[in-house]
């Protein structure tokens, strides 16, 4: 099978490479052959000098698809463009993207890890599609060389469709690509994952030993039974299991965890949800609350909150003596905000 430029790091493809032309011919073109298929998206070995033998042999061993952007919808905001994509791979199979612009010029992209997702949470549009098929580690990667291509993002965030660690073996792949120093070059800190709390998962992220890498839990209830009604299918390990491996995740003082909320009126904001919140985060050390206000899609369980009600939130949060960001909520009319990833319905699914 070919080898899938975006899903191979330069040291391993040089290895390919060498394998197919020998040390003194491969290695050489297999880092620019790397560095353009990752950077820009561009396997054109003709383009590069290669002459024509070497050209067809390197067609015959590696791949590159980037996927079709087959929708693109921009919402002005404060820093800039929200630019939400929708893009199709050869299977048909489609996924979103999401370019943030954040404060101070910089730029963060939400990838997708799957299509669809099997937890089915209730407050997401993703949830309501059901798993259709994990994503390759190169259809992962292409959507940060897609956008690459229009300027490269700054940070890059795993809270797109899916699960990431539902998809750990592709993830892995990403990330080995993304924080290669031949190639993407993302330090670990630009790179953040996010989950329901799949405890092996962060145990497997755990084990890479990686200090700096950011982890963020999508918590929205500190209540095992209201946690369930929310994220009916993510109850298979407990909040108590949860928070050891949260704790267990943590390799240096100073990393902030992150825990996401998003914010239910009438449903996750009362004193008691802020007290159990409180409780689950104290034993994680340095963690920030990322209140993400609800953004009701097509099938809503409740409404947006108010701008009182949010502020309220906050400030309850805060009298807990936790450290509170609120999410802007960006990208809202275009379907692009938290838990709205939804527009990439497979043919048949209608609600
Ligand atoms: S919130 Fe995340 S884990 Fe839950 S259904 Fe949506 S994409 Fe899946």
């Amino acid at each position: 099978m070919p080898v899938d430029l975006l899903a191979t790091t330069a040291a391993a493809l040089a290895a390919h490479a060498n394998g197919w032309f020998g040390v003194e011919k491969g290695a050489g073109v297999a880092a620019k052959v790397h560095r353009a298929a990752v950077l820009t998206g561009e396997f054109d070995p003709e383009a590069m000098g290669l002459g024509h033998a070497a050209s067809a042999r390197w067609r015959s061993e590696a791949t590159l698809a980037l996927p079709q952007v087959t929708a693109e919808r921009r919402e002005p905001a404060d820093h800039g463009d929200v630019v939400k994509r929708l893009l199709q791979f050869a299977d048909g199979a489609a996924v979103e993207s999401v370019a943030l612009p954040m404060g101070h010029g910089r730029l963060s992209l939400c990838v997708s890890t799957q299509v669809g997702c099997a937890r089915a949470c209730t407050f997401c549009e993703t949830g309501r599609l059901g798993l259709v098929r994990n994503l390759t580690a190169g259809e992962i990667t292409a959507q940060v060389t897609l956008q690459c291509r229009e300027r490269r993002p700054d940070s890059i965030v795993f809270m797109g469709m899916g699960e990431p660690l539902d998809n750990l073996p592709g993830l892995l792949e990403a990330l080995a690509v993304l924080t290669d120093r031949n190639g993407l070059g993302y330090a670990q800190e630009r790179l953040t994952i996010c989950t329901v709390g799949h405890v092996p998962g962060i145990a497997a992220l755990r084990a890479l030993g990686w200090k700096r890498l950011g982890l963020a839990l999508s918590l929205n209830s500190a209540d095992e039974a209201r946690r369930a009604e929310l994220m009916p299918n993510s109850v298979r390990y407990p909040l108590a299991e949860i928070q050891a491996a949260l704790v267990a995740f943590r390799q240096r003082k100073n990393l902030a965890l992150g825990v996401h909320w998003c914010l239910l009126p009438g449903v996750n904001d009362g004193e008691r949800d802020a007290a159990q919140l409180a409780e689950f985060v104290r034993p994680l050390g340095r963690t920030f609350v990322h209140v993400i206000p609800y953004n009701p899609g097509t099938a809503p369980i409740a409404r947006a909150p108010s701008e009182d009600e949010i502020v309220q939130w906050v400030a309850r949060l805060r009298a807990h003596g936790l450290a509170v960001r609120r999410r802007i909520t960006k990208g809202r009319s275009v379907m692009a905000a938290c838990g709205q990833l939804g527009a990439a319905r497979p043919p048949g699914v209608t609600s």
